[in-house]
């Protein structure tokens, strides 16, 4: 798939600007805090409902009217896709002093008001940010969050038995705290258990199932990238056990049955804490270059490679869930790559139907800036075409 047209209006430092886009490659050039990033979180928000960045709904509404009346974001992008075009709209609200307008978001695809859940992935898109070397040498929040964003963005029905074990998880804790300061019996957590591990079975096996794909694609970009100096290997760790090949359940059902099981064996530990203790929202997967534990042991170098590695792995994986290109955004990664990682990664994004590629320097990817079918400059919240290099 790939965006023809994007519109912001009062997005972060965006007044007003509207921009046509390129099948291929597009740059966009600009000085420090022009825009950037901005544009990227843009398209981001309008792909997975979600900020790129950790902030809060009235963040991304430009400052200057934030104390107005209604104070609201407006990002529209026309897409051109194998399922059929789209167009999608997100309106984010911002906290107001008027209760007749509630603060979130809203969707609107092809005119229809939709639900945020209905409209994850229906824009498929993977960014590459300079941040991405957390996910290798990070906390596993990390990791689970690369993962649940690449699934959700292709899978509904995660993405809901995601926001039900939250909800769930939420309610088992304050049970488990009653439980430990009397106001509450055991039996009282049975319901809860049920339905965390039936929600918390479709999560595991579905990260399972994705992980597995990443593993296989992500060691062939590994190596690609390294010139064969350097291998990768990934392995799941459910924070309920198993998922080696000889201890790892096939389905759902048998999942959440072990999940039932362990759960069991720790509710003494678990009343103790006054929380749970096992569970998805606890897995971790392990990530390992050339045998050491990447977090570690690995160089920077390995790391950030091995975070390319891992997004080259997830736009395969959209691909092939999909059947259609996810739009490929790279926030400043080129500048800080040796020629020889750079080329590896051009050469992989160039079989995607669009990149959209930032820079602040635009004489360090001087090769890229040739061959881009579109080139933009960004300044001061503005973005504007311009040809020539
Ligand atoms: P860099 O090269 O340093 O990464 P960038 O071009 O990517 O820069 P952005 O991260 O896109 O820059 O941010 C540009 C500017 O947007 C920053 O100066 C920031 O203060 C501003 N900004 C962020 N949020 C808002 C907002 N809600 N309203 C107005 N301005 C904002
Ligand atoms: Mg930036």
């Amino acid at each position: 798939m790939h965006i023809f047209k994007l519109e912001l209006v009062n997005f972060r430092n965006y007044a007003r600007t509207s921009v046509t886009l390129h099948r291929g490659l597009n740059i966009v050039v600009g000085d420090n805090a022009q825009g950037k990033s901005n544009l990227l979180e843009g398209i981001y928000l309008l792909s997975t409902m979600r900020s790129s960045r950790a902030s809060s709904d009235s963040d991304l509404v430009r400052r200057d009217i934030l104390d107005t009346e209604f104070p609201v974001a407006r990002l529209t992008a026309e897409v051109e896709r194998a399922a059929g075009n789209l167009h999608m709209e997100v309106a984010v609200v911002g906290r107001t002093t008027d209760p007749s307008h509630r603060a979130g978001k809203r969707v609107r695809m092809n005119g229809v008001a939709r639900r945020t859940s209905e409209a994850v992935g229906q824009l498929a898109a993977v960014l590459f940010t300079t941040l991405d070397i957390d996910i290798v040498a990070g906390p596993p929040l990390l990791r689970r969050r690369f993962l649940d964003l690449m699934v959700s963005q292709v899978d509904r029905g995660y993405l809901r038995a995601m926001q039900r074990y939250a909800r769930v998880l939420q309610q088992r804790n304050s049970l488990l705290k009653q439980i430990r300061e009397g106001h509450a019996s055991r039996g009282d957590l049975n319901f809860w258990d049920q339905e965390l591990a039936h929600a918390g079975g479709i999560i595991v096996k579905a990260r399972a199932d994705a992980l597995g794909q990443v593993v296989a694609h992500g060691a062939q970009q590994m190596d690609r990238l390294s010139d064969g100096r350097e291998t990768m290997e990934i392995s799941y760790k459910p924070s309920m056990g198993g998922a080696d090949e000889t201890d790892c359940p096939i389905d759902e059902t048998e999942w959440t049955a072990r999940m039932l099981r362990v759960m069991a064996n720790t509710r003494d530990r678990e009343v103790g804490a006054g929380s749970t203790l096992i569970g998805p929202h606890r897995d971790d997967w392990i990530i390992e270059i050339n045998g050491l534990d990447a977090g570690g042991f690995a160089s920077r170098a390995q790391q950030r490679t091995a975070a390319l590695a891992l997004r080259l792995a997830e736009a395969n994986y959209l691909r092939h869930a999909l059947g259609d290109d996810p739009v490929v955004l790279l926030d400043d990664v080129l500048s800080e790559l040796d020629a020889r990682r750079r080329r590896g990664v051009l050469e992989y994004i160039d079989t995607f139907q669009q990149t959209i590629i930032t820079t602040a320097e635009p004489d360090r990817v001087r090769d890229v800036m040739t061959r881009a079918a579109g080139r933009y400059l960004v300044s001061m919240g503005t973005i504007t075409a311009f040809e020539g290099e």
